[in-house]
């Protein structure tokens, strides 16, 4: 072994959670895993990291991974094959299909996560080649409303602004964004600015999240009336004389007609008030900073994106943006912040059902110049069908063919239960996954396709802010893993379709997309990266974050439309008269509350990678429904009880949070959970399956919905080392990994026998301790294997269920001492392993109970005093708005 491999090099790489893009240094450790830390040197993040980046480490291995080609028999299992059968398998049943129905009866459903290299091919493959615009992507569920928001208003699909006007505003507005837990980093940066400079921080959300903590103002809006809000904004600049005439005259048209609109909507700060539930001084205030702040950036993300109206929300902001001249200037603009790694690197290559390529359409000229490039055999002539309506097709039977790379639809898309249903009906059904068990891989996929996963990828994503960077390998491709590009340019090549697909590696596919970007473009497209169309390997290699565009003339700009020179026709961007809002559906006596969905700090969409962490699922390890103090009242509903949610569409069943910062009339439930990691969590069941007519995006936020209580006579742990466990019928479970193994929370209406004769029979052999009070509806089991703890069920009374923080802790141990085996049972170590409790600070993995013990020994009085003593909080920032909360409550208590 060389001095090289004992200590291999950092790899600079990028972050494949969300949209800021963060630059991560992976150290490799010959084994498999990897040192994790923040590259100084990204301009997206500058060395930090968030809590879910920090953690990646832990979310490397192969316990959970497709390694193999896997293809559904005559026995109806999957079995191992070739990759030779799989793709033979895989282009003949395009190719039936094709002939047979048409080739609008075969679909692609992509994801965010894809590298932009997997996503340019794929789409080029299905609107050039088979002829059919029936590609979408799971980025149609986060940021459509933002991209059909900006093509209306200035022609193209372009962010104007860049992460450093977040360093220069003088006011911060965030829309429908917890941006404090969905993307910490840029958070934090906020907050560096508020601190500094003294930025003021505005949140506008129905709930009061952690990102509403710290704000200067919070305006609770009611939901869906954002359009309203933002149309009063306008109205009150017009009034006030605070529009920019010069811009509007010289860079826009249609602010009359807008305006005008905005008028019917909310003519003054009173009735925009009363229509968005908001207090007139708060509302009033809001327009007063706006008039008076040159320098304001208003940030939204998936609060006004998925709604039916999000178009016409995000229009209704950039309205004010044009009317001020606010836009593409240090410290100004609207800012749509991305959800996923990739979402902006979809879009450029035309990942969506209603884009073609390079920022793109389906006009016939755009059609006619991306045939000639792709000396296209069969392009398609209109849009395909955008991801609800994708589904909506397969299930009428016209889509008979479905290719998933990369996403999880039977947990993401709305109506899931439909959804999975719909799929039953296909005649293809293949998935190329990093995992073996998912939602969707269960609901009777064809054809596994085992795909590169991160640390294994080589290509390119693009970040919120236009950035460019490069995700390259640091683990070998395991098992028969190949990147996606490979295996849609193998299917192409088996369609006849060679010398179009002949690709190398990733760096050919990159050339041609940027080589695109350019072809006739002549300044008519935003998005030109033709500076990068004949880059070498070695370059591509070593690429540096980059912001586009980057043309082939060297021509390049920081920021957008400040001196207009907008994307359409005449240059101009278009003010937009925005509809009075409606929710699509209303509330009844039956479903009398809406159901709001939304991310926790520690957990990634399906949590096939989050959830690997220990660290991160010690956060919130359960699903939860978040229900106002009034409503749980009116429900029976008691703290850290269980729920039935019930919507037209389907059923939950979660643990209780009863929460003041909840809006009365409104529930919230995670959109982690689903079947894998839960019994009954899967909450893209009880969305409704309504659709933005412009975006297509559904509305995931404003479902009605109703409550009820469930109560379960036991509650209790497992702690395993399994990953797998067919728990007693009836339970009701949560999944989620810890240190050593794996931990479910379980309640039932069984009695503690039942539980003994379950725990028994499962264990078999091995060497257990027991106590068991059935009277009193007890019982604990501690197994153990050559002195290590295998096992460990604790079942109770639900009013009293016992605590696995110390049971955790022991997991971890190679010999558990006589001394805490007889102290097991009793659910604390003997040698004094202090609870933690939940855990607050990931990244030093320090709970609940460390920090109130800190506080009540006055060891610490706030939150620097906690960083000081425990390092929360210290690192990524994330848990910061927690800590406050917890100082300040503390500190109340106390009072009290
Ligand atoms: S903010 Fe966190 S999740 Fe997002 S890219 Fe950065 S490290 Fe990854």
């Amino acid at each position: 072994m060389n001095a090289l491999s004992q200590h291999p090099p950092s790899v600079r790489t990028t972050c494949p959670y969300c949209g800021v893009g963060c630059g991560v240094l992976a150290k490799p450790d010959g084994h498999g895993g990897a040192e994790i830390s923040g590259d100084p040197e990204h301009p997206a993040n500058f060395g930090r990291l968030c809590s879910k980046g920090s953690a990646l480490g832990e979310t490397l291995g192969l316990t959970t991974r497709l390694l193999h080609p896997m293809l559904r028999g005559a026995d109806d299992r999957l079995k191992p094959v070739s990759w030779e059968t799989a793709l033979d398998h895989v282009a003949g049943g395009l190719r039936q299909t094709i002939q047979t129905y048409g080739p609008d009866a075969v679909a692609f459903y992509l994801s965010g996560q894809l590298l932009t290299e997997d996503y340019y091919v794929a789409n080029k493959l299905m609107k050039g080649f088979i002829g059919s615009a029936n590609v979408d992507t799971n980025s149609r569920l986060c940021m459509a409303s933002s991209v059909a928001g900006h093509r209306r208003a200035f022609g193209s699909d372009t962010v104007p602004g860049v992460y450093e006007d977040l360093d220069h505003a003088d006011l911060i507005i965030l829309v429908g964004s917890n941006t404090a837990w969905c993307h910490p980093v840029l958070f934090q940066r906020m907050m560096r600015n508020r601190q500094d400079r003294g930025a003021k921080l505005v949140v506008i959300d129905p709930r009061r999240t952690a990102t509403a903590d710290d704000a200067d103002l919070f305006l609770p809006v009611a939901p869906g009336t954002d359009a309203v809000l933002f149309s009063g904004l306008l109205v009150h600049l017009a009034e006030r004389n605070a529009c920019d005439v010069d811009y509007i005259t010289r860079h826009t048209t249609d602010f009359e007609t807008a305006l005008e609109r905005a008028r019917e909507i909310a003519p003054d700060v009173e009735t925009a008030a009363a229509a968005c539930g908001l207090e007139s001084r708060d509302v009033q205030k809001l327009f007063d900073w706006f008039c008076g702040t040159p320098k304001v950036v208003t940030c939204f993300s998936q609060g006004v994106n998925q709604s039916a109206q999000g178009t016409d929300k995000v229009n209704a902001i950039i309205n004010c943006h044009l009317a001020t001249g606010r836009i593409g200037r240090l410290g100004q603009g609207p800012f749509s912040l991305t959800g996923q790694p990739n979402a902006m690197g979809g879009r450029e290559v035309g990942g969506l059902a209603n884009q073609l390529a390079a920022h793109m359409g389906f006009s016939p000229e755009e059609i006619d110049r991306v045939g000639r490039f792709w000396r296209a055999s069969n392009m398609a002539q209109h849009e395909g069908h955008k991801a609800v309506q994708m589904f909506e097709a397969i299930a009428r039977g016209e889509i008979k063919a479905l290719w998933v790379m990369g996403t999880n639809p039977v947990v993401s898309l709305p109506d899931a239960g439909a959804m999975r249903e719909a799929l039953g009906k296909l005649d293809l059904f293949v998935v190329s996954e990093n995992v073996l068990s998912n939602d969707t891989v269960n609901s009777g996929a064809h054809v596994l396709l085992p795909a590169a996963a991160w640390g294994e990828k080589d290509g390119t994503v693009t970040n919120s802010e236009r950035r460019i960077s490069r995700q390259r390998p640091f683990l070998a491709l395991p098992g028969e893993a190949r990147p996606d590009w490979w295996a849609v340019a193998e299917v192409a090549q088996r369609l006849g379709f060679a010398d179009a697909f002949a690709y190398r590696h990733a760096a050919d596919i990159f050339r041609e997309h940027a080589a695109l970007s350019a072809f006739e473009n002549d300044g008519v497209r935003d998005f030109d990266i033709g500076a990068l169309a004949a880059i070498g390997d070695e370059r591509y290699n070593a690429l540096d974050p980059l912001q586009w565009p980057a043309s082939a003339s060297g021509q390049g700009r920081e920021r957008f439309f400040a001196d207009g020179g907008f994307y359409t026709a005449d240059r101009k961007a278009r003010f937009i008269a925005v509809e009075p809002p409606r929710l699509r559906q209303s509330t009844s006596t039956r479903y009398p509350l809406r159901l709001n969905t939304g991310r926790v700090r520690d957990q990634w969409h399906t949590m096939t990678r989050s959830g690997l962490s220990p660290r991160l699922g010690s956060h919130l390890p359960e699903p939860f429904v978040e229900v106002h103090p009034a409503d749980a009242a009116a429900a029976g509903l008691e703290q850290d009880g269980f729920a039935r949610i019930t919507t037209p569409y389907g059923i939950c069943t979660l643990k209780v949070v009863i929460d003041d910062g909840q809006q009365c009339g409104s529930i919230f439930v995670p959109i982690h959970w689903n079947d894998e990691t839960a019994a009954s969590a899967r909450v893209g069941e009880l969305v409704a399956p309504e659709t933005d007519p412009f975006s297509g995006q559904p509305e995931s936020k404003a479902t009605p919905a109703t409550i009820a209580p469930v109560v379960f006579r036991l509650r209790g742990f497992l702690l395993t080392r399994e990953r797998a466990v067919a728990l007693p019928p009836g339970t009701l479970w949560s999944r989620v990994a810890i240190a050593g193994g794996t931990g479910f929370l379980v309640a039932s209406d069984g009695d503690v026998g039942a539980w003994r004769d379950w725990a028994t029979a499962s264990l078999g052999d091995i060497e257990f301790a027991e106590y068991s009070d059935p009277p009193h509806g007890t019982y604990r089991l501690a197994a153990f294997v050559d002195g290590r703890l295998e096992a460990c069920l604790f079942v109770g009374p639900a009013e009293d269920a016992p605590r696995w923080d110390a049971i955790k802790a022991l997991f971890t141990a190679d010999d558990v001492s006589a001394r805490d085996r007889r102290a097991l049972l009793s659910g604390r170590s003997a040698d004094g392993i202090a609870e933690s409790g939940p855990l607050v600070c990931a990244c030093f993995g320090v709970g609940l109970a460390t920090i109130r013990d800190a506080i009540a020994s006055r060891r610490v009085v706030s939150v620097e005093d906690i960083g000081r003593a425990l390092k929360a909080g210290t690192n990524c920032g994330s848990c910061l708005p927690e800590l406050r909360k917890i100082v300040a409550r503390d500190h109340a208590e106390e009072a009290a």
